[in-house]
């Protein structure tokens, strides 16, 4: 059981009945309130469904994980802070040419990427607004060196594309709220109501805001054409109520702004550039092709990773987009800011003898700097400076390497190498490509104890909590001048203590929220 608040266990006990019942709550307010995926084939094979009519409940905490307040508080307060250092990484081409220079021999995805900014650059970009809708993760890292042991949240990584969960995420608070006034008091071992401290997550209305602010920047067609939003997803994707959740928000809130949802791989199907300078982006409605849109904004859950390019028609899509006027979320370069190499270079401390690369983009003088170097834990380069070499040998040490976790750059979940097999993968890979790497330090977070519903089973025991906490920012890429930067509600995911990836769509971790202590 939970050892965070001494004295109390948490969460309670529960008979077989009560758990019974708890779980007949869950999956019935789930699906009442769209806390939702499509179910994997494992689950509802795809000849049992084959109208894809079916929708189960999201993996889900029985209870809301306690999360201490002071780490919570902490990755809020400093994402502003982080919104505006990724807005001017972003913004910094000779940094990022060198961090594009540091990984592409063993990385022809980041090449590929850099390709198009460099293609684009030649012919002029036409847009200077970009937009991000940003996440920054955080594991809580106990310090046992202290008494008490202090707490701090610690950054796993900053998420510049697809930052998914938001439209879940608010509801999963909602629902633990929900249970806290209803349910967890008729518990033997109850929690009374009103007892439990559990924060709201705006993320949905917090993210929808920052689509709507871009796409109200965006002018009136000078074509004549009526503006609209595009959400670019994935032709499979199981976690579409994340996204809808996102696209009902924008309904409500601003009827005018149209979302249409576009796969990756029609893009060069629906959408045309204008023969124009300034490169309009002009959506064709599939279903009457008599309607075309002028594309404010393109907001993309899709295209961070190889899965989607796979030919020479998806590269030529992305540049296709990037090359145009609608408003990018994100453009190639926030992209590249959000890989790991850059958050390596960012967290390395300055030196005696050289300052540090943080200060380039933001005073690192400032408390608020103060704030986010403590978010910071030791990432290491794996190339063949002082720093990489000495990284090399604690990666390749079959007792030095436990304590890390070795990361290419990429994103989505599944991609990491951990511990005990970090050396034997390194002898797999030609040593030249080594330096696509980054190595960092595992977050040793307390432990937590929580029970998940996944796919209408019960699994019990110590698990492992992931706070992402959005942000929105909306700037001149030329000017630097930001029109919208802001923290925008959070996320909890959990996973099992065993289980060394948290990615919720890739099956291994499950929504949560924050009981504060
Ligand atoms: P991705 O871009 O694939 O999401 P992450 O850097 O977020 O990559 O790593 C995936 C998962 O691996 C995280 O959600 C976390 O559970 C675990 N992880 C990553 N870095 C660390 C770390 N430094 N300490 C402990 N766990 C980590
Ligand atoms: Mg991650």
């Amino acid at each position: 059981m939970s050892t965070l608040v001494a004295g109390s266990t948490y969460p309670p006990q529960l008979t077989d009945v009560e758990r019974d019942n708890l779980v007949l709550a869950i999956k019935d307010w789930s699906i009442g309130n769209g806390l939702a995926i499509r179910p994997p084939p494992a689950v509802i094979p795809i000849n049992a469904d084959p109208a894809g009519i079916a929708a189960i409940n999201a993996p889900v905490t029985l209870f809301p994980s306690q999360f201490p307040r002071i780490c919570f508080e902490q990755g809020k307060a400093v994402q502003q802070t982080y919104n505006d250092l990724y807005a001017a990484v972003s913004r910094d081409e000779d940094f990022l040419a060198h961090i594009v220079k540091e990984v592409a021999d063993g990385d022809d995805f980041i090449r590929n990427l850099w390709q198009i900014h460099l293609k684009v650059k030649q012919e002029g970009y036409t847009q200077p607004l970009s937009l991000g809708l940003f996440r920054s993760d955080y594991m809580v890292h106990q310090d046992a060196s202290t008494t008490p042991p202090s707490l701090t949240a610690k950054q796993v990584e900053f998420n510049t594309i697809a930052s998914s969960f938001g439209g879940l995420s608010c509801l999963t608070s909602k629902l633990h709220r929900y249970l806290a006034a209803t349910e967890y008091p008729l518990i033997k071992e109850g929690i009374p109501a009103g007892s439990l401290d559990l924060p709201e997550s705006s993320a949905v209305k917090g993210l929808a805001g920052g689509i709507e602010a871009a796409f109200n920047a965006y002018p009136p067609s000078e074509l004549g054409h009526p503006k609209c939003i595009i959400f670019l997803v994935q032709g499979d994707e199981r976690n579409v109520f994340d996204q809808r959740h996102l696209e009902y928000q924008i309904a409500s809130s601003s009827p005018k702004a149209p979302v249409f949802r576009l796969a990756f791989s029609d893009i060069l199907t629906y959408t045309t550039v204008a023969n124009t300078p300034k490169r309009q982006l002009l959506y064709r409605l599939p279903r009457n092709p008599e309607k075309v849109f002028e594309v404010a904004v393109i907001y993309m859950r899709a295209g961070y990773g190889p899965g989607d390019y796979p030919d020479q028609r998806a590269w030529d899509a992305r540049y296709h987009l990037e090359r145009s006027a609608a408003i990018k979320c994100p453009t190639v370069l926030t992209q590249l800011a959000g890989t790991k190499k850059v958050q390596q270079v960012l967290a390395t401390p300055r030196s005696s003898s050289a300052p540090s690369m943080l200060g380039r983009f933001i005073n690192d003088d400032t408390p608020a700097a103060g704030d986010l170097w403590r978010t910071f834990t030791n990432i290491y380069p794996m190339d063949t400076s002082e720093a990489g070499l000495e990284a090399r040998q604690k990666a390749l040490d079959p007792v030095t390497c436990q304590a890390y976790v070795l990361k290419p750059q990429r994103e989505g979940g599944g991609n990491n190498i951990y511990r005990g097999a970090i050396p034997g993968f390194l002898k797999s890979v030609p040593e030249e490509h080594w330096g696509s790497f980054i190595l960092m330090e595992l977050i040793t977070p307390p432990p937590v104890s929580n029970l998940i519903l996944r796919n209408g089973k019960v699994e019990q025991g110590g698990v492992i909590c992931e706070l992402g906490v959005y942000g929105t920012c909306l700037w001149n890429q030329n000017s630097g001048e930001v029109f919208r930067n802001e923290e925008a509600g959070y996320l909890l995911r959990t996973k099992g203590d065993k289980s060394e990836e948290g990615g919720v769509a890739a099956g291994y971790g499950c929504m949560d929220s924050c009981s504060l202590v």
